[in-house]
């Protein structure tokens, strides 16, 4: 790609304002390298003629204004955020042939911003999963090993970004899904902290959790990215009245708790690659305590009561009548709703509806909703208590690097497992970093940084600091080809 398939958002930012390299330019070798990388079906849709259209508006307002904000940077979308006049899947076949008849609100952000989308990333359905396999055009492959799973549910964006497809795309993260990808893939990842960035026309899966946030190759470029998402939108209710993300923080020593609960849960493997970590951020100068988030051990549980309870409510609008995959010609009403939902949902998704509304009927309602409810509380204190003591956590993202496509399906609940480190900010509501750290076997492996409601700017000086002095972020996988298997 001109100014390099690899380049950092600001790099690329000093390419265009020198007029090194044109929008049109990047736009174009983003959308060749989707083409040439098209095995690890990162995407489900392109846009060339309006990635192109909007490159050649931003060329002219750089030869007018010079370069601002975001303006004539490619990036891509999750299929999950709805832009006007394009497909929006969610990688279901519920959705197949959904064009989005508006803009969510960070689409609209990120055009204002002058940012060019060239398309969007395949995903697992409904962002349910750690894997990105269950979506309707198949799983998105590891540019890093082709074998080997993106992460989930936003892993098509974190294969495009990390094999150089793109150099920043949005994510939504309602458990895990933009910081497991990142880590799995080797990017930079930021969920922020709920209410952050709207939710309006991202398409609902947990309502109480769901949040987008950016992906990218740095933590700098992250905070670029989230300065054009983010702010109070009238159209989310949830969204909140704060002041913006700070433009730069200046990293002072900060106080970073160390969680027993998650270290002592890590492999031989994991623990050495983390281990070197907590050293790393010790030489920056930061101090490092034992913090107790005593709760962390009833977090998967109740995140997948909660979550299926919310998803079982928000999936119920997919009925063939006023959304979504309609069966031909039912015999009755009830044959409609039965087939056309038996038809357009996939299994992961079917069985969080169950589950879901079982946890919400008469009886089990108390016994597993409110339960659920009262943990997350618990939690959410963990987190608060903590705090009083920090000012960040330092965690893993992840038990083990990326595994092997296929390896989590036999009982879904080693999938749900998997989740184990990135839940629980996600209950809180709280903003997680996760960053690359150090590799096992070649894979990359990533880092979390947890903070305080609000506190993004402090995690992503963090960030930036970590990587001013490492280079876990500077390699990534050769160009992949599509073996025999991959299609
Ligand atoms: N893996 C978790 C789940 O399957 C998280 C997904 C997400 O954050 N969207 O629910």
């Amino acid at each position: 790609m001109a100014g390099g398939a690899f380049a950092t958002l600001s790099e690329l930012r000093a390419e265009l304002a020198a007029r090194r390299v044109g929008a049109v330019e990047l736009a174009q070798a983003c959308l060749d390298r989707i083409a040439a990388q098209a095995h690890l079906n990162a995407f489900v849709s392109t846009c060339p003629e309006r990635a192109l259209a909007r490159a050649e508006a931003a060329d002219r307002r750089i030869a007018k204004e010079g370069q601002t904000a975001l303006v004539g940077l490619p990036f891509a979308h999750k299929d999950i955020f709805c832009v006007q006049g394009l497909p929006t899947t969610c990688a279901s076949n519920m959705l197949a042939d959904f064009v989005a008849p508006y803009d969510a609100t960070v689409a609209a952000r990120m055009d204002a911003a002058g940012a060019v989308l060239v398309g969007k990333t395949n995903m697992d359905e409904f962002a349910m999963g750690s894997s990105s396999e269950t979506g309707h055009l198949g799983s998105v492959r590891n540019p890093w090993d082709t074998g080997r799973v993106a992460g989930g549910s936003s892993g098509g964006s974190a294969a495009a970004v990390a094999a150089g497809l793109v150099p920043a795309a949005t994510g939504t993260d309602t458990g895990g899904s933009i910081r497991q990808p990142a880590a799995f893939c080797g990017v930079s990842g930021l969920k922020p902290t709920y209410g952050r960035v709207s939710r309006y026309g991202m398409i609902a899966f947990a309502s109480s959790l769901d949040q987008g946030g950016p992906m990218a190759r740095t933590a700098e470029d992250l905070r670029l990215l989230l300065a054009c998402m983010e702010g109070r939108d009238p159209r989310d209710s949830t969204s909140a009245d704060v002041p913006p993300t700070a433009a730069e923080a200046t990293p002072r020593p900060l106080r970073i708790g160390i969680p027993g609960e998650y270290w002592d849960a890590l492999g031989t493997d994991m623990g050495t690659a983390l281990d070197a970590a907590r050293r790393g951020i010790e030489g920056l100068g930061h101090n490092l305590a034992a913090v107790s988030l005593p709760h962390t051990r009833a977090a998967v549980a109740a995140y997948y009561v909660i979550s299926s309870a919310e998803a079982s409510t928000n999936l119920s609008r997919y009925d063939g009548v006023r959304y979504g995959h309609r069966a031909s010609a039912p015999k009755d009403l009830e044959d409609l709703y039965r087939r056309s939902r038996s038809e357009g949902f996939g299994d992961e998704v079917k069985r969080r509806i169950l589950t879901g509304a079982y946890t919400l009927s008469v009886g089990y309602y108390d016994a597993y909703y409110q339960k659920a409810q009262r943990v997350r509380r618990l939690i959410r204190q963990d987190f608060l208590d903590a705090f009083a003591s920090v000012d960040a956590i330092l965690a893993p993202v992840t038990p083990t690097p990326a595994f092997e496509l296929d390896a989590m399906q036999a009982d879904p609940t080693d999938m749900y497992r998997q989740d184990a480190f990135t839940v629980p900010a996600s209950l809180a509501g709280l903003p997680a970093l996760s960053v690359p750290c150090g590799q096992i076997g070649g894979l990359p492996v990533g880092m979390q940084l947890i903070g305080p409601h609000f506190a993004e700017d402090r995690l992503l000086a963090l960030g930036e600091a970590w990587q001013r002095e490492t280079d876990w972020h500077m390699p990534h996988p050769r160009d992949s080809r599509a073996g025999p298997e991959a299609t």
